[in-house]
């Protein structure tokens, strides 16, 4: 499946426009909504006061697109709010930003929609993704929602059941490893 990259996005890391994650690796994936379509949220992106990014998008007709590379730290989940998250890490003074350590992943629509099946098979698909290249273990402690960490934003991501969600993670993977494609035994192991 084909990831499209938008270039031009400079809200990424720390200070902004720094490459990489500060010599720290992913080990969640955020899930989130845009509120609005790819096209508008690309715009909201270029606008040098939006101080938000996000990894990845994946459209309404299944479409993938990269707006920050996952081999840097997009802007999505700075602010740390009543979270219910245990994956947070801690640092003296409160917690590692943890845009350096997850990959955020929106999905097109509002928070009252669900996703397209197409929407959804490409959301299964990005998320595998970053999820053998990062090595994560597939559960609710490595793919949460934005409101996991935020809990002033409870609609994001709206309407994914991100416990069945993870239950297809899993499905998904057995069905590639059974199937033998994209990964060899050595990767996956
Ligand atoms: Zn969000």
């Amino acid at each position: 499946m084909n990831i499209e990259h938008i270039p031009g996005i400079t809200k990424f890391g720390y200070p902004q426009g720094r490459e990489g994650r500060s010599g720290l690796r992913p080990t969640a994936l955020v899930i989130h909504v845009m509120e609005g379509t790819i096209r508008g949220t690309t715009s909201w992106f270029m606008n040098p006061r939006a101080n938000v990014s996000y990894n990845y998008g994946v459209g309404k007709d299944g479409r993938i697109v990269c707006w920050v590379r996952d081999e840097n730290a997009a802007w999505a989940n700075g602010k740390i709010q009543k979270p219910t998250w245990k994956g947070l890490l801690k640092r003296p003074n409160g917690y590692i930003n943890p845009n350096l350590h997850t990959i955020s992943i929106a999905r097109e629509g509002r928070n009252s929609e669900l996703c397209t099946p197409r929407q959804y098979q490409s959301l299964l698909h990005i998320a595998r993704l970053m999820i053998d290249k990062y090595r994560l273990p597939i559960n609710r402690n490595t793919v949460i929602g934005h409101y996991e960490i935020d809990s002033r934003k409870p609609l994001c991501p709206g309407r994914i059941n991100l416990d069945h969600f993870v239950i297809e993670l899993r499905k998904n993977g057995q069905k590639k490893e059974e199937g033998g494609e994209l990964l060899g035994l050595s990767d996956v192991l």
